[in-house]
């Protein structure tokens, strides 16, 4: 068996990573899209690292659109095998899909027209909405904690990983003529009592682990609790210094979590009286789905849901689908909350309400999850004094803030609690992907105290034959 590593390797975005057998079967995991890469983001995407007609299946963890952002661009390209995910994730890859078209559509040509004024070549999007639909057709879906067959010699689990609604890690159980081998490919691991996901489930010991490594250097704060710190941002933008309040974040995920932890607070009595608007056409949707889900969430939303039934809607909060009350959003100079996607504000509404609220030290931009360098959250992260949005050079003088107690991602102590259901001395091999190289040779170190001692950081396109002991 060999192991090849296509993407989210030294790096965060792209996950794909292929499992190949001695008779040519593919099985590819994840086929995740690169984003906040800066330029290279659209080379990265349009050029495939293999031929999609040589696949023999791809097996899918979540509906995160850097882990299946690319499978409509494979399908375009000649692949016709079947796509295994859960139901919950193929219901949100049906939104997400779609909406990954529309936003490159418009992307492209914003860029075109910026483009055709250089006279430089014009870009095309990396699919469109009818690639969408030839590659919904082609899923299969699969329940959790059941094996299936994914190919000739291969069978795999949906194992749970607490990381968004339907996500879960794959466990791979290959049978070749000489070896029999079992592979975890963990996907993004998800932490324990957060405010909507159930825990992550305990995967069965395996000879390979394939380990994402996000924030393998970093604890979240522990002592900062996520929703007293959001209060805090809210009470002190909206009623000390009567500003915007935005935050950028997953449509998926992360909105259905603060919209529910901001539904609590205005239970408790706590908000003070202002607007909040969910201003992503995409969030609406991956709300009625997870409500469609309600249960994969942890029990305390399922009690509240008993009790209340709408944990994402409440007096205040108006969600918002057209682009004109969005545009009307941004005119606007009442204090207000406004939550859109993308979390790494590269895209989407987010990035034109950051746009016109940057400038101004009353309004504050408020991070809840990862962002890559390059981007532009990685940038306001960061502490950059200017940066450069739609071409504008825009002067920093919001807030800028950083809750990332919040993260659907966890620290370096939930990937090692996680990976306590492996016993190291029975693992031949682990490789970490989804990670920035530095974090990654941190998280290295660690998991080497732990007793994994063969731990690989693979390069873009390497690959590994790892014996089996
Ligand atoms: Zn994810």
């Amino acid at each position: 068996m060999k192991l090849k590593f296509l993407g989210a390797a030294k790096t965060v975005t792209g996950s794909k990573t292929l499992v190949e057998l001695w008779d040519n079967t593919r099985v590819l995991l994840d086929c995740g899209m690169y984003q906040g890469l800066g330029k290279d983001t659209y080379t990265l995407n349009s050029e495939t690292p293999i031929d999609p007609k040589t696949l023999s299946a791809i097996v899918l963890s979540h509906a995160h659109i850097d882990h299946s952002g690319l499978i409509p661009k494979f399908v375009k390209d000649g692949f016709e095998g079947k796509i295994f995910a859960t139901e919950a994730t193929f219901a949100l890859c049906e939104i997400m899909l779609q909406d990954s078209a529309f936003i490159q559509q418009a992307d492209v040509r914003y860029s075109n027209k910026r483009k055709n004024r250089t006279g430089a070549a014009a870009y095309e999007p990396i699919y469109n909405n009818s690639d969408v639909e030839q590659a919904l057709s082609q899923f299969e879906i699969i329940k959790e904690n059941e094996k299936f067959k994914v190919a000739e010699g291969v069978e795999a689990t949906f194992i749970p990983n607490g990381h968004i609604l339907g996500s879960a890690a794959i466990y791979l159980e290959i049978d070749e003529i000489k070896e029999q081998s079992t592979i975890l490919y963990t996907g993004d691991i998800g932490r324990y009592n957060t405010a909507l996901i159930k825990d992550p489930e305990c995967p069965p010991q395996a000879d390979i682990v394939i380990c994402e490594s996000t924030y393998g250097d970093r604890l979240h704060d522990r002592t900062l609790d996520a929703e007293q710190e959001l209060l805090s941002a809210v009470i002190h933008t909206i009623q000390e210094k009567k500003g915007k309040l935005i935050i950028p974040a997953f449509s998926l995920g992360r909105t259905q979590e603060i919209v529910f932890t901001l539904n609590k607070l205005d239970l408790y009595g706590l908000l003070p009286n202002v607007k909040i608007f969910v201003d992503s056409p995409l969030a609406v949707d991956a709300t009625q789905i997870t409500k469609y889900f309600s249960h994969l969430l942890n029990p305390e939303v399922k009690r509240f849901i008993a009790s209340r039934p709408d944990p994402f809607g409440f007096n205040k909060l108006k969600y918002v689908k057209k682009k004109e009350d969005s545009q009307k959003i941004n005119d606007s100079k009442e204090p207000c909350i406004i939550i859109s996607a993308s979390g790494m504000a590269d895209a989407g509404r987010v990035k034109h309400h950051i746009y016109h609220a940057i400038e101004n030290p009353k309004n504050t931009i408020l991070f809840v999850g990862y962002a890559e360098p390059l981007s532009l959250g990685g940038k306001l992260q960061n502490g950059d004094q200017t940066v450069t949005i739609f071409g504008d050079e825009k002067k920093v003088l919001a807030e800028i803030k950083v809750i990332s107690s919040m993260s659907a991602h966890g620290d370096f102590k939930e990937m090692m609690d996680y990976l306590k259901c492996q016993n190291p001395e029975k693992v031949s091999a682990m490789y970490l992907v989804h990670g920035e190289y530095k974090v990654q040779k941190a998280f290295h170190k660690k998991l080497k105290n732990l007793g994994f001692q063969k731990v690989f950081i693979p390069n873009l396109e390497e690959t590994f034959v790892p014996t089996i002991h």
